[in-house]
């Protein structure tokens, strides 16, 4: 008998180890189980031959019409082909053999049907397999292989040229034979709540089903079994960090924060208010907070951590702001300075009782300027010390880091959240990371699964909206000339534009901020739309006249600083960019945004770009400018945002779209990823029932000491988190 956790070498012997291992990284009996079939043939039905594409590694089921064998011209030996059909195509199969191949000619009988795999190429305009491994079903081999193809489902596996389906389906069976499961991972008690199998029937069940309704139920139970140990290890990780001390820094009344609500221009709206509370809570408390805040671009998410900044500052404590870039450090730095005013002059003319000091802490400081800095925050004379990741640095250090805030979770990994935690002396700081990309619940559930959420669902009032449409300049080129005279209308009216492109240009290749995926559907087109290109064109063109400026991330600091506060005070029409201006960005007299190739941008990207438009009184209006074709699929993307300004929405059509691994990030993307069988889009209950019964078991048990099963599987979870974390180091 064999657990889980053993070598696949003690059940299938050294050789078929040896090739599991190097050629599907399975390495035990748990490993080898979780490889699933990727579908299911039906015993008899031939697989559509049509639907073969070149260079592709394939199994099908296909029946013989027609064998013959002949002689090789120039050298000894001879090419046996076998045609083979579903009825209506042909695939020919060849074999090289030194001699004649009787055994196999009359193996290969015309009318017997069996499983072929191999990789096809094309031969003669003729599709072909060359030497495909094979097995014929129903041919009256032995026991065993015999009971196997009497089943009415086969599995097939992702299979390659060094190890076939059906050898994968053998070592599985071998594996299932002797498997013994005497701690089933999931708890009794959580399997007869939701009517699930067994373990060991569920893995026999995906494996060997019987029918359609086995696969089924045996899905189902193994998808609980990613859900709960993945809810499981986030739930001691919460549990984890709630044992963590924190100062707490309660409000106190008639300090910053009083002083500062006072002045607020605004009402804040509800779920301002709703969040704010629990925030100023969590920092009451003696454990760390750790909460992600999201709301759209917009929706007013820097005024809440401000105020949460406040009152740690109240409490005699510093916070940091880290920003994913320097432009929009540098923008936070003067927003929040002149939301301050006076509360952010301590020891200056004009200062206000109480004040505190922001300093900005960026890569690109001057060496005095620096030094400056650093000893602001050391001292504990700035309050609030504002930056990109240079903030992460050893020498960066503070008198008494009492929060910190990151503005736009994904450009920031775990491991970069830590190295600012690591910098509190006494203690962990409290941590508020706050996304403007929404996140689907699920995901929330998945990924941010250890950080409690709040989210703001309402615009501050007054916001005017955001009109989007697509210009498909394939079809109707004088959309174009029509797009560049809408710009010149808006800026007559003193008002002014974004134009955002996929790439700088030049001859250095693509900006590192923009990570974009490029369009498959345009074919081996031109290169997107550049920057300094298009700037030179408008200028000399369609825009002939007008301020142009120009920002991208490969312009110097200063430079990039003195567009934006160009752009900002009006002295600049329009702003041709990459998407450095994609996040917080914020011009209220800038109500334009045209999007150059727009195909090339996700639908949430896509999204956050054109928040940048209609933060002022007047409607915003953003236009996509597009050469996919009316039917491809990134036509589709785009309508969608145009149909839509839900960003949860515009969310799921995201995570259709990449690879769910991209959307995990970090802890689970890579090949081993263990998600398998859950879907983060369809299976929301299912993660959310997993989430709600891991929390409860984790309350009573945090060591997992009454479920040896589930401690299991929640080990290999965090050995595979930590293989692909050294994968990616
Ligand atoms: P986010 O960071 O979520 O994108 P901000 O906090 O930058 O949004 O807010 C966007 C703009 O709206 C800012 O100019 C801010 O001062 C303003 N704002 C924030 N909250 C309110 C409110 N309750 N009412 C009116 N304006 C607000
Ligand atoms: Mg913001």
């Amino acid at each position: 008998m064999a657990v889980l956790a053993d070598p696949l070498r003690l059940v299938l012997g050294d050789k078929a180890a040896k090739r599991l291992a190097a050629v599907l990284d399975l390495h035990t009996v748990g490993d080898l189980l979780s490889y699933y079939p990727r579908r299911y043939d039906r015993r008899g039905e031939l697989t559509d031959l049509a639907s073969l594409r070149e260079g592709e590694h394939v199994t099908v089921q296909a029946e013989v019409a027609a064998v013959s064998e002949r002689r090789m011209r120039n050298r000894p030996g001879s090419i046996l082909e076998a045609v083979v059909t579903d009825g209506r195509g042909r695939l020919t199969l060849t074999f090289f053999g030194r001699g004649r191949q009787t055994w196999r000619e009359s193996e290969l009988h015309p009318g017997v049907r069996g499983l072929f795999s191999g990789q096809v190429s094309s031969f003669q305009g003729k599709r072909q397999l060359t030497h495909p491994e094979y097995e014929l079903l129903g041919s009256g081999s032995a026991g065993a292989r015999a009971a196997e193809f009497a089943a009415e489902l086969i599995p097939v596996y992702r299979a390659s040229a060094q190890l076939s389906s059906w050898k994968i389906a053998e070592s599985v069976r071998v594996a299932l034979d002797v498997l013994d499961v005497p701690d089933d991972p999931l708890p009794a008690s959580v399997r007869r709540q939701h009517g699930l199998c067994g373990y060991a029937d569920a893995v026999r069940g995906i494996h060997r089903p019987v029918d359609e309704a086995d696969v089924s139920r045996s899905r189902t139970r193994l998808k609980w079994d990613e859900a709960f140990a993945l809810q499981v290890l986030l739930a001691q990780r919460r549990l984890a960090a709630a044992s963590y001390s924190a100062i707490p820094r309660p409000p106190v009344s008639g300090g910053l924060l009083a002083a500062f609500d006072a002045t607020l221009p605004f009402e804040l709206t509800v779920g301002q208010e709703l969040a704010g509370a629990t925030i100023a809570d969590d920092l009451a408390r003696p454990h760390p907070m750790h909460r992600l805040l999201q709301g759209e671009v917009g929706s007013g998410k820097t005024v809440i951590a401000l105020r949460a900044m406040l009152q740690v500052i109240d409490a005699a404590g510093q916070a940091a702001l880290l920003a994913p870039t320097e432009v929009l450090a540098q923008q936070h730095f003067r927003s929040i300075s002149s939301l301050l005013g006076p509360l952010a002059m301590a020891g200056q003319l004009g200062g206000a009782e109480h004040a505190t000091r922001l300093t900005l802490l960026t890569g690109s400081l001057g060496a005095a300027a620096r030094r400056k800095a650093l000893l602001e925050a050391a001292s504990g004379g700035a309050g609030i010390i504002i930056g990109t990741h240079a903030l992460l640095e050893d020498r960066v250090q503070f008198a008494d880091l009492g929060l910190v805030v990151i503005d736009e979770q994904h450009r920031f990994g775990v491991e970069q959240r830590d190295a600012l935690r690591d910098k509190a002396g006494d203690g962990r700081p409290h941590m508020l990371v706050m996304t403007a990309t929404p996140i689907p619940r699920t995901v929330a559930m998945t990924v941010f699964g250890d950080l409690d959420m709040s989210t703001l669902t309402e615009l501050p009032a007054g916001r005017s909206p955001i009109a989007t449409h697509v210009v498909p300049v394939a079809q109707r080129p004088h959309y174009l000339a029509r797009t560049w005279e809408r710009i010149r209308e808006e800026v007559a009216a003193g008002r002014q534009a974004y134009v955002v492109c996929p790439r700088i240009g030049g001859d250095e290749p693509p900006d590192a901020e923009d990570a974009l995926a490029p369009s498959d559907e345009l074919g081996p087109a031109r290169p997107p739309i550049a920057v300094l290109d298009l700037a030179a064109e408008l200028a000399a063109g369609p825009l002939a006249g007008l301020r142009l400026a120009i920002l991208h991330g490969r312009l110097p600091a200063e430079d990039k600083e003195k567009a934006m506060l160009a752009f900002a005070d009006g002295l600049v029409d329009v702003l041709v960019t990459t998407t450095v201006v994609e996040v917080g960005v914020d011009v209220p007299n800038a109500v334009v945004m045209v999007i150059m190739d727009a195909d090339r941008f996700g639908v949430s990207q896509l999204h956050q770009l054109r928040g940048r438009v209609g933060r002022g009184s007047d409607p915003g209006l953003c236009l996509l400018v597009t050469e996919a074709p009316e039917d491809a699929p990134a036509r589709e993307r785009l309508d969608a945002v145009a149909g839509t300004l839900d960003g949860f929405a515009l969310s799921r059509i995201d995570l259709v779209q990449r690879r769910e691994g991209d959307v995990l990030g970090t802890a689970q993307a890579g090949r081993k990823s263990s998600l398998r069988l859950l879907r983060l889009l369809d299976d929301e209950d299912l993660i959310a029932q997993a989430r709600a019964e891991a929390t409860d078991l984790v309350a009573a048990d945090p060591a997992l000491a009454d479920a040896p099963g589930l401690a299991a599987a929640v080990r290999v979870l965090i050995d595979v988190e930590k293989s692909t974390f050294l994968e990616k180091a």
